[in-house]
């Protein structure tokens, strides 16, 4: 499942910023998953809760932004928003349009017990 890696890829994360520093534990992960990107946050939180157990995120929070997706219609030659890839563009109602933003995972910040 989808979310079961970017959970472990989440760990592995919190596992490398703690690196020096193996007596911290993680209070709250913060998430920015592009509105665009097919992630379902409550899946993503379930699959942490089990991927964290016996590691120093054991017990954390998710706190997940959802920064809405962009593209640049070509046929307005601007950027618009995307709340879904299936959305024409808000601009002419066109379809060309290329996502430049809305579809990143990243974490944000850590914030430490
Ligand atoms: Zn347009």
């Amino acid at each position: 499942m989808h979310e079961t890696a970017l959970a472990a890829g989440v760990i592995d994360i919190v596992r490398d910023a703690l690196r020096e520093r193996p007596a911290e534990r993680v209070a709250v992960v913060r998430l920015s998953i592009g509105g665009l990107s097919h992630v379902e946050p409550r899946a993503l939180e379930f699959c942490f809760d089990a991927a964290a157990r016996g590691t120093p995120a054991e017990g954390a929070r998710l706190a997940i932004d959802r920064p809405p997706g962009r593209a640049h219609c070509l046929t307005c030659d601007r950027e618009v928003g995307l709340a879904s890839r299936a959305d024409a563009c808000p601009g002419c109602g066109g379809h060309r349009l290329l996502v430049t933003g809305g579809e990143e995972m990243r974490v944000t910040e850590l914030e430490l017990a």
